[in-house]
């Protein structure tokens, strides 16, 4: 079991951004308004996050813990996905890869804990914390030196987490991010986004100009369209605000971040007409559609996605974007 877990885990996570990643969608799942990240040595020696979401109740923590076991999907169709979970698979793996420790409390209950290591459980114990879920793993792949070996360095790894902070924290522009690291004993706030009020778009706009900066922001066309059953939203900037490389396209299907051939495709069709060859469009944008209408699993990174009707997307998001180019005269 311990090894089949190891391995598992690798697939999914590679680095400790990866463990971040998974972390922190599991705090969204769990309709957190409030969430910090806290890493050390890249992420190497301490990823710590903290929610103030629905809590694991006390006999749910051993189970959380459990290969597939979820509490999102009941397993009869897995087209139908909404939230960011689907295959009970990240804390398990964490548990394989690192020293885990999960402490939660749900509204009208004691705070318990419960740690991992070397995919080996202690039993649940009484804690002391507010509603909601504090997830510390330490000493990622501590146990396995030689994947150890492939990470890069902290200051890398670090910068990875951060990307991944970040791009989490534009798709949920009414919850908080605040991620610290506290390597060699200080605390640095490295990124901070406050939760966003009013209506989504300009919530949206309020978080893309903490995280993509006020040019951005002040560059940025509102993008509203639908086709078939598809919803397209977000900001894309205008052409004159482009960059020399591929960097800043940030993609998202149904609230999770993608980076997806096909849709990178049709961003760049739309800006065809009205940029250079060698320049390229700035978006953050989001795609929402009914979860039967698109496959997210096809990898266990979770990051390809494969629609039903690829046609469509594309076409909107080229139709969406042109319109948009054109109405401020491009
Ligand atoms: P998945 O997210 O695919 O369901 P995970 O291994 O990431 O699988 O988590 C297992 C289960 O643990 C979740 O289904 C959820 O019930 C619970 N869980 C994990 N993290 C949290 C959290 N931060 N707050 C509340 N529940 C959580
Ligand atoms: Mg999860």
């Amino acid at each position: 079991e311990a090894a089949i877990n190891r391995i598992a885990a690798g697939e999914v996570l590679e680095r400790p951004a990866s463990a971040v990643k998974e972390l922190v969608e599991n705090a969204v799942d769990a309709g957190a308004t409030r969430i910090e990240i806290v890493i050390a040595d890249g992420g190497k020696t301490l990823i710590r996050v903290t929610d103030d979401g629905c809590g694991i109740a006390a006999d749910d923590l051993p189970l959380a813990l459990a290969r597939h076991a979820t509490s999102k999907i009941d397993g009869t169709d897995l087209l139908n996905i909404t939230s960011f979970g689907f295959r009970g698979e990240a804390l398990p793996s964490l548990g394989a890869v690192g020293r885990l420790a999960i402490t939660s409390r749900v509204a009208g209950a004691d705070a318990h804990s419960i740690a991992v290591s070397g995919g080996r459980m202690a039993e649940v114990r009484p804690a002391a914390l507010s509603v909601g879920t504090v997830v510390e793993l330490r000493d990622m792949f501590y146990a396995t030196p030689a994947r150890l070996k492939f990470l890069r360095t902290d200051r890398a790894e670090a910068q990875a987490v951060g990307d991944v902070v970040k791009r989490l924290a534009m798709a949920e522009p009414f919850v908080s991010f605040i991620l610290r690291d506290v390597s060699g004993g200080d605390s640095r706030t490295t990124f901070r986004a406050d939760a966003q009020t009013g209506d989504l778009f300009d919530a949206l706009h309020g978080r893309l100009r903490s995280v993509l900066g006020r040019d951005f922001a002040e560059n940025a066309l509102p993008i509203d369209a639908q086709r078939e059953g598809f919803h397209l939203t977000g900001y894309a900037a205008l052409p004159t605000y482009s960059r020399g490389a591929a960097i800043a396209q940030f993609l998202f299907v149904n609230g999770r971040p993608v980076r997806d051939k096909m849709l990178l495709g049709a961003l760049r069709a739309a800006y065809m007409d009205v940029l250079s060859r060698d320049r390229h469009p700035v978006a953050a944008l989001f795609v929402d559609c009914d979860p039967m209408l698109v496959d997210v699993n096809v990898h266990p990174a979770k990051s390809e996605v494969r629609f039903r009707d690829p046609g469509a997307v594309r076409g909107l998001i080229v139709s969406g974007l042109r319109h948009a180019l054109a109405e401020a005269g491009h």
